[in-house]
């Protein structure tokens, strides 16, 4: 079974009424989150990645850089390339009101989510979020993953009008994500959708029986464990995990989470154990496959799940 380690890569400036003030320290937070402890948003999060031989692919959100200028942008892909490490495309749209020139003719009003916009919009939005990635020396660009998970069908077809064809948007615990998806497996199976292959985020039934989607910030190091090893074993062919560039950091802080660092780098160092029987990978190197159709949804365990709740608890105190 192949782990697709996923990092949503995005900067963010605490509201839209002051950008330009905002942005310099919102930057040095999201890419770096420097602090007496060390530099734990991406720097520590490659440093971990790499320490254990591991494979991440991260979805940068270009779309703030055409307000900002592509050197901030083209400073996160190069962490990231410098690394090893895959740079793939991230898009909120929400940006698209605050540049200029503008990307789309109807810019003016606000709309967050991908699937708010047409096809010939997302198109654009999708195609100019590609071009700035390439031109900040992302490499290839062939993977995509909307922001807040807020894809539609018109998605696929924008990403296939794109040359994409890997997406990993669909989040059945978003009711945004996929909303015209609902009559067939699409959100919850791997698929071929529109041309492009598509494979959503993994859920899992914790030890309650909530569905919960895998997520490092919002899971326990056991439960995570658990839902790979059960994965694996009812036969799935791939993981999607997902975290974010900030997800080491406190909340509206540069300081680090040590719970949650603890729980990412325990994370990684049992995937660098088992390397070999759970290789972690790009999305260009998975193939759709009925196995992981037909495999049931993974679970944890009651005790892994108790244990997610204490940590929490500690992190809230
Ligand atoms: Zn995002």
């Amino acid at each position: 079974m192949n782990v697709l380690l996923t990092f949503d890569v995005e900067v963010w400036c605490r509201g839209w009424d002051h950008l330009d003030e905002a942005f310099p320290s919102a930057f040095e937070r999201y890419v770096y989150g420097r602090s007496a402890k060390g530099e734990y948003a991406l720097p520590k999060t490659l440093e971990i990645l790499n320490d254990n031989g591991l494979t991440g692919v991260f979805f940068v959100e270009p779309l703030f850089a055409a307000r900002f200028g592509r050197q901030h942008l083209a400073e996160i892909v190069g962490l990231i390339r410098d690394a090893g490490q895959d740079v793939q495309l991230h898009l909120h749209p929400e940006w698209a009101d605050e540049v200029s020139p503008p990307i789309i003719p109807d810019h003016r009003v606000k709309r967050q989510h991908l699937c708010y916009y047409t096809l010939d919009e997302q198109t654009a939005l999708i195609g100019h979020g590609k071009r700035l990635l390439l031109d900040s020396g992302a490499g290839t660009v062939d993977a995509f993953r909307a922001g807040n998970y807020g894809c539609d069908r018109n998605t696929f077809r924008a990403l296939r009008n794109n040359g994409i064809l890997f997406d990993s948007s669909l989040n059945a615990c978003y009711d945004i994500s996929g909303g015209d998806l609902r009559d067939g497996p699409w959100r919850f199976v791997p698929s071929e959708l529109e041309g492009v292959r598509s494979f959503p985020v993994s859920l899992f039934a914790d030890g309650f029986g909530k569905t919960r989607f895998l997520q490092v910030g919002g899971c326990g190091f056991r439960e995570m464990r658990e839902v790979i090893e059960n994965a694996a074993a009812a036969g799935h062919q791939e993981l999607i995990v997902v975290s974010h560039n900030f997800e080491l950091l406190k909340a509206n802080s540069s300081r680090p989470d040590p719970i949650v660092v603890r729980r990412f780098a325990r994370l990684c160092r049992y995937l660098g154990e088992n390397r070999s029987r759970l290789p972690t990978a790009r999305y260009s190197e998975c193939q759709l496959s009925d196995r992981s159709a037909a495999a049931g949804r993974p679970r944890a365990g009651r005790r892994a799940t108790l244990g997610r709740h204490v940590e929490q608890l500690f992190r809230r105190f």
